[in-house]
């Protein structure tokens, strides 16, 4: 049995119940035996069997008092997977289907992803089962002061900086902050995705979307063509959904639909952005509202945006929303590229699929690096003190983009083939890590 797919056992062995994770280490580890084939010190020195155990896992009581008087109990958790080459760092995610099995999943894809930026980030995931949605902000601030009651122990601007993922935004970010402030007495970059006016970066709202598509914009490069006229479907309607579609509507594209966990409308004339923004980031609404703003769009409570043909699928919502039989409705309307903005976007029977059918696809790890990097960025100017311009943080990040988008398709072109961005992000994304773990001694 080869070492990757010994470790591969081991490790769901010793993991029972953990899907998420388990499909997280099916997804990447086989594509690392090229690798480590040729690098034959790896097996002898543990890289494996440490990288899939993570450096420490924290779980913790979140109690707090509803609107009602009533005590509630939610369930924390910080997994500091990897510090190999910096800092952990990954978002905190409040939603009720959160478990120690997405925490897992979520930060071991964390590791590759926080390489391929090239910044000096390791990885890290955290989060809760509380659910944000439907409760008033006394509560969600009553909640976040209790989450960081406990989590601010683990955490600093040098060991592991935290920032948003779903559920948690700027308003979360700022309550979890500000409590941690209060414990520690420590105004510094502990967190990021704050907001402008107490130390967060310029463009790092929109990173993750815009990052999406300055990464898919290579991948239409490569098919000799642009965003330009294309039809693009965006599913979820959160802060990655939203900023995707408005890049790649900056750069012509016509977008389609966005969608909730209740339905997705559909609006032939091209998606009006701003209305997007109004309902959901001020009125903190639902998408279905879309249709009585837009004339012409069309709300469905059944069925999903992957049905609707088009030229581009931007997955932005949650893991494993793509299936078999999405994909193989994208490939037959002839989809030319799908890029993951959410984490693992796509199950595993769907990737093969898509790799059968020779349709560009994107795993999140690469073509979502765009919110990380922006992170490390923000983290950059709170060291320095100083603040960069929307224009230069907007050019580093298509430069990281960019970057990324070379590197793994390079590292696929030397290791598997030329279109197998998946082996070579998760390649790309192993090979620092690994080289750092040997140089740093079996700890
Ligand atoms: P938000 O909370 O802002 O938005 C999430 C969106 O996805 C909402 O529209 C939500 O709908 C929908 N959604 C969530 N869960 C489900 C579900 N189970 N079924 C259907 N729809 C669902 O989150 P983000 O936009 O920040 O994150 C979206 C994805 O992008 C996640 O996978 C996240 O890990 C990933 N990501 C985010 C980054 C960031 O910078 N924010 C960075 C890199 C990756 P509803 O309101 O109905 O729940």
């Amino acid at each position: 049995m080869s070492y990757t797919m010994r470790v591969l056992k081991e490790t769901k062995e010793k993991n029972p119940g953990q899907p998420e994770f388990h499909q997280t280490l099916t997804e990447i580890l086989p594509t690392l035996q090229p690798y480590l084939d040729e690098h034959q010190e790896c097996e002898e020195a543990g890289i494996l069997e440490r990288i899939v155990e993570p450096e420490r896992q924290v779980i913790f009581r979140v109690p707090w008092v509803d609107g009602s008087g009533k005590v509630q109990v939610n369930r924390g958790y910080r997994v500091q997977f990897n510090s190999a080459i910096g800092p952990y760092k990954g978002g905190i995610r409040f939603h009720p289907s959160v478990t120690l099995d997405t925490i897992k999943f979520l930060g071991f894809e964390q590791i590759f992803k926080n390489s391929l930026t090239g910044l000096p980030i390791g990885g890290g995931k955290g989060g809760s089962d509380f659910d944000p949605k439907g409760k008033s902000d006394r509560e969600v601030m009553a909640f976040c002061q209790s989450f960081m009651n406990e989590l601010y122990r683990h955490i600093g601007a040098d060991t592991d900086v935290p920032a948003g993922d779903i559920g948690v935004g700027a308003r979360e970010i700022g309550y979890v902050y500000g409590q941690y402030k209060k414990i520690t007495g420590l105004v510094n970059g502990t967190f990021t995705g704050k907001a402008l006016c107490y130390g967060g970066s310029l463009v790092r709202k929109e990173a993750t979307g815009y990052g999406l598509v300055y990464f898919a914009e290579q991948m239409l490069a490569s098919l000799k063509t642009t965003f330009e006229g294309k039809r693009v479907v965006v599913s979820g309607s959160g802060n990655v959904a939203i900023y995707a579609a408005e890049k790649a509507a900056q750069l012509g594209a016509k977008v389609l639909t966005f969608s909730d966990s209740n339905g997705y409308i559909l609006d032939p004339a091209g998606v009006d952005i701003e209305t997007v923004k109004l309902i959901k980031e001020k009125q903190r609404g639902r998408i279905s509202e879309y249709v009585h703003h837009c004339k012409g769009a069309e709300y469905f409570d059944k069925g999903i945006v992957w049905q609707v043909p088009c030229d581009v699928a931007l997955p932005c919502a949650t893991q494993n929303e793509i299936n078999e039989e999405h994909a193989k409705a994208l490939i037959k309307n002839n989809c030319l590229a799908v890029a993951e903005g959410s984490n693992m976007s796509t199950t595993l029977d769907a990737v093969e699929q898509f790799q059968k059918s020779g349709i560009l696809y994107a795993p999140g790890k690469a073509a979502n690096a765009g919110g990380v990097a922006v992170s490390a960025l923000e983290m950059a100017q709170n060291s320095s003190r100083f603040f960069w311009s929307f224009e230069e943080v907007d050019k580093k990040l298509q430069g990281i983009m960019q970057s990324i988008y070379r590197q793994v398709s390079d590292t696929a072109e030397h290791y598997a083939t030329k279109n197998d961005l998946v082996a070579g992000a998760n390649i790309g994304g192993f090979i620092k890590v690994c080289e750092v773990m040997l140089l740093q001694g079996v700890i």
